[in-house]
């Protein structure tokens, strides 16, 4: 499971992907230690200065915290009754796993159209239908050349793989933006 930081910041740039978040076991989340909504705003900041703490505030639901999704938590202004739900969404950061990434995918997409796009956003050149044209002009050796720079491990790949495909979004570094046509 990646817990990296720039998972970390891949997933909470990825608003949409945090909306469809539906807080269950096994799922991992970053705590939000400073008590406010996500991170983002000083996040270079706190990326490369030293708040290690924040950074070991990883954890994985291992059981439902309430019954009938309601969640009591104490903050500095007293006591707060949350839905779960919206507990979750509100003050933590999701990091979804690789097979949660890809069951997103799946209301839209059989299972092997899934692992065969996956294969083919990781390796564009490959698939690419000009490849037996030595004069090729196309942009896929290029498209996957800055891909695999880009992204650093299977989480990433395909969460960049969703984005791409429900949102038509790629990752520059720093935040998610929409492909230019
Ligand atoms: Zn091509």
């Amino acid at each position: 499971m990646d817990t990296t930081e720039k998972y970390i910041k891949m997933c909470e740039s990825a608003k949409e992907i945090q909306k469809l978040w539906k807080p269950d076991i096994g799922d991992w989340f970053l705590s939000d230690f400073r008590g406010t909504t996500g991170f983002s705003e000083d996040l270079e900041k706190q990326m490369w200065g030293n708040d290690k703490e924040k950074w070991e505030k990883i954890q994985c639901l291992t059981h439902k915290p309430s019954i009938k999704d309601y969640v009591t938590i104490s903050d500095s202004d007293g006591a707060h009754i949350y839905k779960m739900n919206e507990f979750f969404k509100h003050r933590h950061v999701w990091l979804p796993r690789q097979d949660q990434l890809q069951d997103m995918l799946k209301d839209t997409n059989t299972m092997g159209a899934i692992i065969q796009g996956l294969h083919w956003f990781y390796d564009p050149e490959h698939f690419c239908p000009d490849a037996d044209d030595e004069y090729r002009a196309c942009k896929c050796s290029s498209i996957g050349i800055e891909r695999r720079k880009m992204l650093n491990s299977i989480e990433q790949f395909t969460l960049a793989f969703v984005m791409d495909e429900l949102y038509d979004k790629k990752w520059d570094g720093s935040d998610w933006i929409n492909k230019e046509n």
